[in-house]
């Protein structure tokens, strides 16, 4: 019996939330998120999923958590196997493992899930269990753990996944059954051959090609929302009203992992709005969509808010609002109660702005300074990348001084976010340098001095060692399987985590590897790492 009280936020590990799902059925799937509980929950395609198998006759599925490192030490000293969710069952009795890998500092609490489940991490070395990974967009760096990726969305192939299942039963069946199908990746049928991959079983896939669900009016939306007990990252209710952006900044992978835009329609959006508040009782909700203000029933969405908050005190959030579109929507948006705005302009200059392609009009924004006085907002959070391609110190300098002018007209507090920038694979920059080290520090310290100490503005900057190694994994290749391993066995956990973050351990584990992590930083040149995986309709140049 364990005595949850030893251990900081029990309910991560407990199960009975609101509209949780126990079903009995012969294919038993377990999915996993390799973040705590409060993160995985807050994801929505990882709710998706969830409800989604568990809609298929014969199978049933569970979910898992990475747990805090309080219990994870006590799952290992006491030989605890890790376990689901739901029944308590270890993940090892499952016959399928569904992991969410769409965040490459997740990939070292990805391998401590399957060791302590008592699971072989090398693909090559489990007889029984599949591994599916998906929400990856460069797969390389964990093809040796991983038995079959999905690359896109699950939802379009989930069904001819279960068939597999039913039809075939080992497992060589169904990873060579699972290759032929448009979306599944299964590594070990290719090999490696300088910076480019070669198929060694025939009838593989090849090149591989992303898959994305067709209209999203008709496909799967959860709208029996699980309500979870422990307080959770983004406690409130999802309606996704559009997937995609019709936008195309050079910088952004999102753009293109969600390729193309689609929108749903108003009265679907509607009816999932009143089931989830219905099911859930959630007063809570967010529409989600990259790019809100593009939403071609943007105005409509509004008077939604508006009607359901007069009626029913439901309070909504509309995270993705451009900030040229504010005036257009400020009507409606100051009847909907207290809202918070984010609002990223990426850049401070209208040169660097140009230059990344965010397409912004500051005009419009200050024309707007009167307005925004008056809504009520809570704050006001920013989002701005440094060590852009071609960026001046004019450009560095503009962004504390922005966010000051900002604060100061509107009489708001503001949160801002400043990254360094990462070049992703799939995204228009996806061939550049990561600037060099010494200069982003330089950059950090530098902004920091600028905006000095005011009580109506936090910054907040994540490490440069951290933004280091998410470029360096996001575009590696194969060898770093053995890095990740590496550094999985020398203690890496949470590397998402600035307190258990820790760069010495990624160094050891390159340098004990003999691979230079810098060649990762460079410049690249095609063929690329991951140009075997066709994404955004054609193979990317
Ligand atoms: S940064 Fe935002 S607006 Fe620009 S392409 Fe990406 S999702 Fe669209």
């Amino acid at each position: 019996m364990i005595d949850w009280k030893k251990f900081k936020r029990p309910l991560r590990y407990l199960d009975n939330e609101w509209n949780v799902i126990k079903k009995k059925a012969n294919i038993r799937i377990c999915l996993c998120f390799p973040d705590l509980y409060e993160v995985g929950m807050s994801n929505l395609g990882f709710r998706i999923i969830y409800h989604l198998f568990n809609e298929i006759e014969d199978v049933s599925c569970e979910r898992a958590f990475m747990p805090y490192p309080d219990f994870l030490e006590y799952l290992k000293k006491n030989k605890i196997k890790l376990f689901s969710l739901e029944t308590k069952t270890s993940l090892d009795e499952f016959e399928v493992l569904g992991f969410n890998l769409n965040y490459e500092l997740n990939f070292t609490n990805f391998l401590t899930m399957l060791d302590l489940a008592g699971i072989p991490l090398f693909s090559s070395q489990r007889k029984r269990i599949i591994v599916l990974g998906g929400g990856i967009s460069n797969p390389e760096p964990l093809s040796e753990f991983v038995d079959v990726f999905f690359l896109g969305e699950f939802e379009e192939k989930i069904f001819s996944f279960v068939e597999i299942l039913k039809k075939y039963k080992s497992k060589e069946a169904r990873l060579k059954a699972l290759s032929e199908i448009e979306g599944f990746y299964v590594p070990s049928f290719y090999i490696q051959e300088n910076s480019s991959l070669k198929k060694i079983y025939p009838y593989a896939s090849y090149p591989l090609k992303k898959v994305y669900v067709k209209d999203l009016n008709s496909s799967y939306y959860p709208q029996k929302w699980l309500v979870p007990y422990a307080s959770i990252v983004h406690d409130r209710a999802y309606v996704e009203v559009a997937r995609g952006c019709p936008n195309h900044c050079f910088f952004c992978q999102a753009r293109c992992f969600y390729y193309p835009y689609r929108e749903k329609k108003i009265e679907v959006v509607l009816k999932q709005v009143e089931n989830i508040y219905k099911f859930s009782g959630y007063e809570s909700f967010t529409f989600l969509s990259l790019s809100l203000s593009d939403y071609s029933y943007i105005e409509e969405l509004l008077d939604i808010a508006e009607t359901l908050f007069k009626k029913k005190k439901i309070n909504f959030s509309f995270p993705s609002l451009r900030i040229d579109s504010i005036e257009r929507f400020y009507q409606k948006l100051k009847k909907i109660g207290k809202i918070s705005l984010t609002l990223a302009p990426e850049a401070a200059t209208e040169r660097l702005r140009k230059r990344i392609n965010k397409r912004i009009d500051w005009r419009k924004f200050w024309e707007t300074k009167d307005i925004l006085k008056k809504l009520p907002l809570t704050h006001i959070k920013f989002y701005f990348m440094f060590g852009l391609p071609e960026e001046t110190e004019e450009d560095l300098v503009a962004i504390p001084q922005l966010v000051k002018t900002i604060s100061k007209r509107l009489e708001k507090r503001i949160h801002v976010s400043i990254n360094a920038f990462v070049p992703k694979p799939f995204s228009y920059f996806q061939n550049k340098a990561m600037e060099k080290e010494e200069e982003l520090l330089k950059k950090k310290r530098l902004l920091l001095h600028l905006f000095g100490k005011n009580k109506k503005i936090k910054v907040s900057i994540s490490p440069i060692k951290k933004s280091m190694l998410e470029a360096i994994i996001s575009s590696a290749d194969r060898r770093v399987s053995s890095v990740v391993y590496k550094a999985y066995l020398l203690g890496a956990r949470f590397d998402g985590y600035r307190e258990f973050f820790n760069w010495k351990i990624w160094e050891q584990a390159f340098e004990e590897e003999k691979i230079d992590y810098h060649q990762y930083l460079e410049e690249k040149k095609q063929p690329f790492f991951w140009s075997h995986i066709i994404w955004d309709g054609k193979i990317q140049s």
